[in-house]
């Protein structure tokens, strides 16, 4: 049996790397680990303390979270202290404020501590904006995933609108832009290409050939 690497997939908002990264762990048969979701499940309890969401409050909600992704094949379930939190992780409540709650360092390193642990036996795809550069720097393959913005932005209203949200491209377009800034510019961690990812640009391309790119990455 091939050996089970470890893959990193690192890129900015609305790339698609949840959509392609599940699917290519699926084929591989490995597991896929969402840490965008992981900074969601926490940017979600910090606003169930009430809005606007303080430093104070983030803090307070990751001191004692328990973050738990349920990867079964297919799609990843996710739980906050015990509760199912899947769906509501991804609104556009959550989307404004995340980026907020991912430049403290004390929300990173919990995280990030969990992240090294669900990766430690390989065979698994990790996705986020730093998985190459630091939480998997020794990862075996490692791929920087993009496209326009346009294009993200068009992804993104697909997809919003087909879960009932009534976003236009204009204002999907600004929360990319806006979160990209905030991930790129912050000090901890920022979003980068590492030098030894290799660079994919998905401009035009379909979700299947997206698939095939990054499976033949991983030797099949
Ligand atoms: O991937 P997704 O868009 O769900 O990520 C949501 C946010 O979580 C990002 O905009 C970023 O602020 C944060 N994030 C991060 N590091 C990761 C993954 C996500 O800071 N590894």
């Amino acid at each position: 049996m091939a050996r089970k690497l470890v893959v990193a997939i690192d890129g900015p908002a609305g790339a698609g790397k949840s959509t392609v990264a599940q699917l290519a762990a699926k084929e591989l048969g490995y597991t896929y680990i969402d840490t965008g979701a992981m900074y969601r499940a926490v940017a979600w309890k910090a606003i169930k303390a009430g809005r606007p969401v303080t430093d104070e409050q983030i803090l307070a909600a990751v001191s004692d979270i328990a973050v738990r992704l349920h990867y079964d094949g297919k799609v990843t379930q996710v739980f906050v202290d015990d509760e199912e939190v899947t769906g509501e992780i991804r609104t556009p409540e959550v989307s404004a404020v995340v980026s907020q709650v991912a430049r403290l360092g004390p929300v990173r390193e919990k995280m990030v501590e969990q992240q090294r642990h669900m990766a430690e036996a390989g065979g698994v795809l990790m996705d986020g904006r730093d998985i190459a550069t630091h939480v998997l720097p020794s990862a075996d393959v490692k791929i920087f995933l993009t496209a326009s913005l346009e294009e993200r932005a068009k992804r993104r209203w697909k997809e919003m609108r087909e879960k009932g949200y009534d976003m236009t491209l204009e204002e999907l377009e600004a929360d990319i832009m806006r979160r990209d800034k905030a991930d790129s510019e912050r000090e901890i961690s920022p979003l980068v290409q590492a030098a030894d990812a290799e660079l994919l640009d998905t401009t035009g391309m379909d979700i299947a050939a997206v698939v095939r790119a990054i499976v033949e990455r991983c030797g099949r």
